[in-house]
């Protein structure tokens, strides 16, 4: 018998995450973004349950060859493009979209002898700061490009630093896309602006978000770009994760739990210990209150969470025993609640999935 903790990748989810991105921005082609081994998903897993899709991106080189070797045919875009000269001709002959992001990936693109031309999506930074040229700057970026032969589709894109946030104080969606309209102007290309946060505003933004591609990555599996809850936007999880108790004690007033003694009962209770520490990816810093549940009744987090293992109270629960069926987060527990109360993000938790863990496939609504 292996340790009882396990992940379920429900598929089905991830196609109707897929179908809702496409309701919310209907005129746009998608492409499922699939970076961090399509955040913690698994890439060739993604490949089946985004088979829809008109494209997958990521920024693994190697993860992009491997999708061509299992067979993926569609578009596959790398979203911070190429790290070296050499690796030009391999995105050509694989055909593999690549950003170009700054001035020496163009002068690369210059040096390089193309025997199949290459498609690249431009990026402007429009106020994210990180990658991509300024507005102003833009259009001298794109010249140059379009006077490489080997240069075939220029795509126009940027990326949205709130786009969680529609009335952000510092920077909001309506300012980044004024500065690309002002940067990209009439240039000939399609565009790409919106991550999930885009997406899911695209019915209040209307004509000003009109993308010819959106590129969606957290919707697609659940989790929330921050704000309201993934359910409220109609999206299912696509990841649970779920472990048993393998130890129980009964604690009095005074007795304390786990490392660091820092949890101490304030009456009689009962403490279960569960098979899944921070070596499976779930985050150390949870505090006591974080919500997980046993047998079907929702209980919380005690004490400090260790490497392989955690404690939780057993009181709510009617009959707990060695075996106890535990929701770590998933199906029945959003990762967002769980991610929020550890200080952090659902994004974080889905990446952090530690290689030890077993992982199958099931479908939603059933125990995996
Ligand atoms: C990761 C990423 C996305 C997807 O972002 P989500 O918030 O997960 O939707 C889109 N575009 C780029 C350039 C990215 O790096």
């Amino acid at each position: 018998m292996p340790r009882p903790i396990f992940a379920t990748i429900h598929l089905d989810s991830m196609q109707y995450n897929l179908a809702q991105a496409r309701s919310y921005a209907p005129m746009s082609r998608v492409w499922a973004v699939v970076k961090a081994n399509a955040y913690g998903h698994g890439l060739e897993r993604a490949m089946r349950g985004f088979a829809t899709a008109d494209g997958l991106a990521l920024v693994e080189t190697e993860g992009a060859l491997q999708l061509r070797t299992s067979g993926w045919i569609k578009p596959i875009l790398l979203l911070e493009g190429f790290f070296d000269a050499s690796d030009i001709p391999l995105l050509a002959e694989h055909n593999i979209n690549s950003a170009v992001h700054n001035i020496e990936q163009v002068k690369m693109l210059e040096y390089t002898q193309l025997y199949r031309p290459i498609d690249v999506h431009l990026k402007m930074n429009t106020g994210m700061n990180r990658l991509g040229f300024r507005p102003d700057e833009y259009a001298a970026a794109y010249k140059r490009l379009r006077a490489i032969p080997g240069v075939r589709n220029i795509t126009h894109m940027t990326h949205f630093a709130n786009a969680d946030e529609l009335e952000h104080p510092r920077l909001t969606i309506a300012e980044q896309v004024r500065r690309f309209r002002f940067g990209a102007g009439e240039l000939p290309g399609e565009r790409s602006l919106s991550n999930s946060g885009g997406v899911l505003h695209q019915p209040d933004l209307g004509d000003a978000l009109s993308n010819d591609w959106v590129r969606p990555g957290i919707m697609l599996y659940g989790g929330t770009p921050g704000g309201r809850a993934a359910a409220d936007y109609g999206l299912r999880p696509t990841m649970t994760l779920r472990s048993e108790v393998i130890g129980i004690q009964e604690l009095q007033a005074g007795d304390t739990v786990g490392y660091g003694s820092r949890f101490v009962a304030d009456g009689p209770m009962t403490v279960g210990v569960v098979a899944c520490g921070y070596a499976d990816g779930y985050p150390r810093h949870a505090p006591h209150g974080t919500p997980v549940i046993v047998d079907g009744v929702r209980t919380t987090l005690v004490g400090r969470v260790s490497m392989d293992m955690m404690t939780v109270d057993l009181t709510p629960v009617r009959n707990p025993r060695i075996g106890s069926k535990v929701l770590l987060w998933g199906d029945g527990l959003p990762i967002d609640e769980v991610a929020s109360s550890a200080g952090t993000i659902g994004y974080e938790l889905m990446c952090a999935l530690a290689g030890r863990v077993r992982v199958t496939e099931g479908r939603m609504g059933t125990d995996g």
